[in-house]
């Protein structure tokens, strides 16, 4: 059991003097020693955890008013956000050794209000995966169940908060790498609209899905992340002025939700996920929600049109890796193309190589329009029809994946079927609107948790964190 339910419980303990930022940090400390077989932390900044809190603590004796809306609040982040002097390696050989110059935007804005890091997080390398499994620091272990895969990209993310080792963690989630594991992992998961946080410090993989997520115990603790992170950077020009919805709805109010039965009812989907996903529809009709099957005709290209474009968007990202500019250079080499071959061959793991090599095709000028261009409007089309959704309903909801956590080796042997179990959450970035994964239930055989997901359309980020919280 974590020891606060939020971030607010957790600032009123400090503020009653029941507890302080340096017994939070020790205890965290020791979550995270008494988890470490779990392998969801690649380093622990302990020592500077702890300057941290005392210096925190110190500040709130001298004017309890003069700290900030972080306060007590212990982050870990995953290894591809950038923070200043510490090093990232998005879990790739690649960038061994690495130190970043700066600090993420959304980093820089946590600690400006007194946030803590503890740590950077474990993760499929460059964060491609759904399993953790990619990483070169060997897999991540769920704790609902160690011989079972965290989910990816962010399963070290999502371990450090089921296993109580800081209040949040921030991930990443180019195709659902914040939400699935966050499903798996039986807590909440969160990626806002494209362009609400800044990706400036965030290792690109798919820049035109990419977006800076927030895994947490409390609905409310994503929300206060969010609105500190959030708004313009002028290091990122897809993040614009943001219009913040006026007043919160009121929570009872009753709200019109879509559901595409096929994503449910499909035999490919696991009998547990169902019944869960069901039961969680009957709640929301119960609690007086008008929740409608709506037609989806572009499910079976969700994937292909992802996994071209994304794909496409990492060969060119990934090309800055060469040997000569970050980390690691192969000492094997005797020239110029040797040092970007053998660098590029061996410092990349075979499911980054497979996806270089993938998107390098579908952008080749043979290719190109068959498959980058064709991807590009499907792309549009499934946009366009997810947002004529959003004329009649607030929300759509979806299972977060097909199946609850694997073993480990389950899918890692098969890309296809590890591409193919993405299906459910990489819609929200083709469309480029914000979703949220909510623990629903436990399986009902294997007692794995199972997530339930809400989406809406794009800025509507306060209306979903406050109706899924309530
Ligand atoms: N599993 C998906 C992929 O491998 C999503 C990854 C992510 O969101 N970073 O691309």
């Amino acid at each position: 059991m974590p020891t606060f339910e939020s971030i607010s419980a957790l600032q009123a303990a400090i503020h009653s003097g029941s507890t302080s930022c340096r017994d939070m940090v020790e205890y965290y400390i020791a979550q995270i020693e008494k988890n470490k077989a779990l392998n969801a932390y690649v380093e622990v900044w302990a020592e500077e955890a702890l300057q941290q809190a005392d210096k925190l603590d110190r500040k709130f004796r001298e004017n309890p008013a003069s700290v900030g809306r972080l306060f007590g609040v212990v982050l870990s982040i995953k290894d591809n956000i950038c923070y200043a002097g510490h090093q990232v390696t998005a879990a790739s050989k690649i960038l061994e050794g690495f130190r970043s110059l700066y600090s993420a935007t959304a980093v820089e804005r946590l600690l400006a209000e007194d946030a803590i890091l503890i740590g950077r997080t474990n993760c499929d390398q460059f964060g491609m995966g759904s399993t953790n499994e990619n990483s070169v620091y060997g897999p991540v272990h769920n704790a609902a169940d160690p011989e079972r895969v965290p989910g990816g990209s962010s399963g070290g993310a999502a371990v450090s908060v089921q296993t109580d080792t800081c209040t949040a963690a921030l991930g990443s989630d180019t195709g659902g790498s914040v939400r699935q594991p966050a499903g798996f992992c039986g807590i909440w998961g969160f990626k806002p609209t494209y362009g609400r946080i800044s990706r400036h410090g965030l290792l690109a993989y798919g820049s035109s899905f990419d977006q800076i997520g927030v895994l947490a115990r409390h609905p409310a603790d994503i929300a206060l992340l969010l609105d500190i992170m959030q708004g313009p950077d002028e290091f990122d020009s897809t993040a614009p002025e943001i219009k913040k919805q006026a007043a919160l709805i009121g929570n009872s109010r009753s709200r019109r939700i879509a559901y595409f039965p096929q994503t449910i009812d499909n035999e490919s989907v696991d009998a547990g996920v169902r019944s869960v996903t069901r039961a969680y529809i009957d709640g929301l009709v119960a609690a007086g929600h008008q929740v409608d099957p709506v037609g989806f005709d572009l499910l079976d290209y969700i994937i292909p049109t992802y996994y071209v474009l994304t794909t496409a968007e990492a060969s060119s990202n990934l090309s800055r890796y060469d040997g000569i500019r970050y980390g690691y250079r192969s000492p094997d080499a005797r020239n110029l193309e040797e040092t970007y071959v053998l660098s590029r061959s061996t410092g990349f793991s075979e499911e980054v190589k497979r996806r270089i090599l993938l998107g390098t095709f579908v952008l080749s000028s043979g290719y190109y329009d068959a498959y980058y261009t064709k991807a590009q409007q499907a792309r549009r089309l499934i946009r366009d029809r997810i947002r004529e959704i959003f004329r009649d309903y607030d929300f759509i909801l979806l299972p977060v994946a097909p199946s609850v956590a694997g073993r480990f080796g389950e899918k890692s042997e098969d890309p296809v079927a590890m591409y193919l179990s993405d299906i459910y959450t990489v819609l929200a970035n083709l469309a480029g609107i914000p979703a949220i994964a909510m623990p629903a239930g436990k399986h009902p055989e294997n007692g794995m948790p199972v997530g339930v997901q809400l989406m809406a359309d794009m800025w509507r980020e306060e209306d979903l964190l406050q109706f899924a919280g309530a």
